[in-house]
């Protein structure tokens, strides 16, 4: 008998890893921290704005189809959830060495692109869901819009005392992100700047029959809200119909461009196609009533906060994309 010899190209050897996870099964991961409850309930529905009363009253629930209260299934990875302090509730998946082995090759970047999620019935106060994961693909290598990647696809089942209540495919493209230009880094804010070689910028809009007004009062230079031609709501994010009075008719109106950070982020990390780090997306507050995302730029990160006065500004991201941006409106 001779020896195998161990696969050496890396594609072979994810193929092979991924062979031996499948194999290996379902792993039992921990139970959740805290079992069903009544306050976990009300915080997600009220995050969400699901009044439905068979999730939070108890007289409502007794008479319902239940008979008892019992939490929204889209909550089921709620409870499973590790939480902050991962270190406390720490177990392995299958999937962590297929993961570790791509980000050590240099596919460090991630999008999630599939959660689909099946019921099979609803959790009841007091119970105690376990998740089990599954590996069960690896496709790949394939080129996309992000970079070339692995799509890396699992199964997580939760059961309780041994009876499946409901199961999730989870799909992710670990993706290399493209190289990026060196260009000066200047007061942190060199993330988002007009792109030297006018390459396509990775991240595009979706531009649909709700959005074009948006995208081509960018182009020229003004901030479009939508308006209910009824009503007269503003909204924003575009949408088909009018939230207040459910009308299709719609018009604009054209923002006076500026604003106050409502809140923001700093994007550290993972890497992004196209952009550098460390940069700022903000929530900003329109004095005409809506609040709009977007990045702040020609301002070091440290200096952002709430408040903060914006204004417009426009970045020319490749030969065909203007983004909307803000800059702080000095006093
Ligand atoms: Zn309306």
């Amino acid at each position: 008998m001779t020896a195998r010899a161990e696969p050496t190209g890396l594609h072979e050897r994810l193929t092979a890893l991924a062979e031996r996870q499948i194999a290996a099964g379902e792993m039992l991961g921990v139970a959740a921290a805290d079992p069903v409850n009544a306050p976990m309930i009300r915080h997600w529905t009220d995050a969400l704005g699901d009044a439905n009363p068979i999730y939070t009253d108890p007289e409502a629930a007794a008479a319902g189809v239940h008979g008892q209260i019992v939490a929204p299934p889209a909550m089921i990875q709620v409870w499973t959830m590790p939480g902050v302090n991962r270190d406390r509730r720490q177990t392995g998946t299958p999937v962590d060495a297929v993961l570790a082995m791509l980000d050590g090759n240099g596919y460090t970047g991630v999008v999630a692109t599939n959660c689909e999620q099946t019921y099979h019935r609803y959790l009841r106060l007091g119970e105690s869901p376990v998740p089990a994961t599954r590996f069960t693909g690896l496709a790949g290598p394939k080129r996309t819009a992000l970079g070339e990647g692995y799509f890396v696809t699992w199964n997580v089942t939760w059961y309780v005392a041994g009876e499946a209540v409901a199961e999730m495919l989870f799909r992710v493209l670990k993706f290399k992100p493209r190289e990026r230009a060196k260009e000066p880094e200047e007061n942190g804010s060199a993330a988002v700047k007009d792109a030297p070689a006018r390459r396509p910028y990775p991240l595009r809009p979706a531009v649909n029959a709700d959005t074009a007004f948006f995208w081509e009062g960018a182009a020229q230079g003004e901030l479009r809200i939508q308006k209910c031609a009824d009503c007269g709501e503003l909204r924003h994010p575009p949408g088909p119909v009018c939230p207040s009075c459910r009308s299709a008719a719609r018009t604009y109106l054209t923002a006076s461009g500026e604003g106050e950070v409502y809140s923001y982020v700093v994007h550290h990390n993972p890497p992004v196609p196209g952009l550098g780090t460390p940069f700022v997306v903000a929530v900003v507050e329109l004095p005409e009533g809506v609040r709009i995302v977007g990045n702040v730029v020609d301002c070091a990160p440290s200096r952002v906060g709430i408040g903060m006065p914006v204004r417009l500004t426009y970045r020319q991201m490749d030969d065909e994309l203007i983004l909307p941006m803000w800059v702080p409106r000095e006093a």
